[in-house]
């Protein structure tokens, strides 16, 4: 009688948000063993030289393509891991946050194969690290919501109680749609003056940030031309930040007129 194939597991693994060295040893030890790795631009190629073994299959947005479709992205996983190979679903930053894992995670189990979720470092906690700054404050922000800037205008994100909660909002996908957050973040009180700092790039050798306030940040934004990936850090946590940046931003301009 022929023996059933050996079943494969699927691993729905965190690349961090671009340094390779936040990427986590468990995220490094599965790639290095992986029969197949499928890939998302934002998690860049250098992971791909721990997995020279690998097949290697890119399913992003690359060079202007159009990014593969999601419900073929699961039927790839399925089937592969059904011919009993070991599949790695690496996604940029965590797997949990605006990656799409949830639909994953439903055809998986609908397949009844064995799956694994491995986390990473989401943009936003790099951001926070690339600013040297805490994304709470023990007097004025309790908490921090990772927020999606898709749909900033529609009634689905409740920008009202956001604007109102004190928390610090990390938001992601903002680049595109700063002008729309602007106004539903005004429109649901938060002050004009409330601080915010972009970071393009966190993590990365070229990462920049730009500081600015709810009210000034769709020209600040656009003078800057900030682009994306960038998180959008917003909230009184970032106020002593945002000077101490500011400050040094004068500093280097009147150093390079001076020279
Ligand atoms: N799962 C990812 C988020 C994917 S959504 C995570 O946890 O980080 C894509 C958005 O993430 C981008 O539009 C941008 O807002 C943000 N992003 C991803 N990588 C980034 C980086 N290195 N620096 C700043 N923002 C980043």
């Amino acid at each position: 009688m022929q023996k059933p194939p050996k079943a494969g597991k699927v691993f729905l693994v965190g690349a961090g948000p671009g340094d390779i060295e936040l990427l986590t040893l468990k995220a490094a030890r599965l790639l290095a063993s992986a029969d197949i790795v499928l890939i998302d631009d934002l998690a860049g190629d250098e992971v791909l030289a721990l997995c020279p073994q690998a097949r290697i299959i890119h399913v992003g947005k690359r060079g202007g393509c159009k990014s593969t479709p999601q419900s073929f992205i699961e039927k790839l996983l399925v089937r592969e891991a059904l011919a009993g190979h070991a599949v790695v679903r690496l996604k940029g930053g965590d797997v949990s946050l605006f990656g799409r894992a949830s639909e994953e995670i439903f055809a998986l189990e609908a397949a009844g194969i064995e799956f694994e979720i491995v986390p990473g470092v989401t943009a936003g906690l790099a951001a926070a690290a690339e600013l040297k700054a805490s994304l709470t404050h023990r007097d004025h922000a309790h908490g921090v919501a990772f927020i999606t800037a898709h749909g900033a205008e529609g009634a689905e994100i409740p920008w009202q109680a956001l604007a109102q909660s004190a928390l610090t909002l990390v938001v992601y996908m903002g680049v595109a749609r700063v002008a729309s957050l602007q106004t539903s973040l005004l429109a649901g009180g938060l002050r004009g003056d409330t601080p915010v700092i972009a970071v393009e790039r966190a993590s990365r050798a070229d990462t920049r940030n730009v500081c600015s306030t709810v009210a000034a940040m769709v020209n600040d934004f656009a003078e800057q031309q900030l682009k994306s990936p960038a998180v959008l850090v917003i909230g009184e946590a970032m106020a002593e930040r945002a000077r101490t940046l500011a400050e040094t931003a004068q500093l280097a301009t009147a150093v390079t007129r001076v020279a």
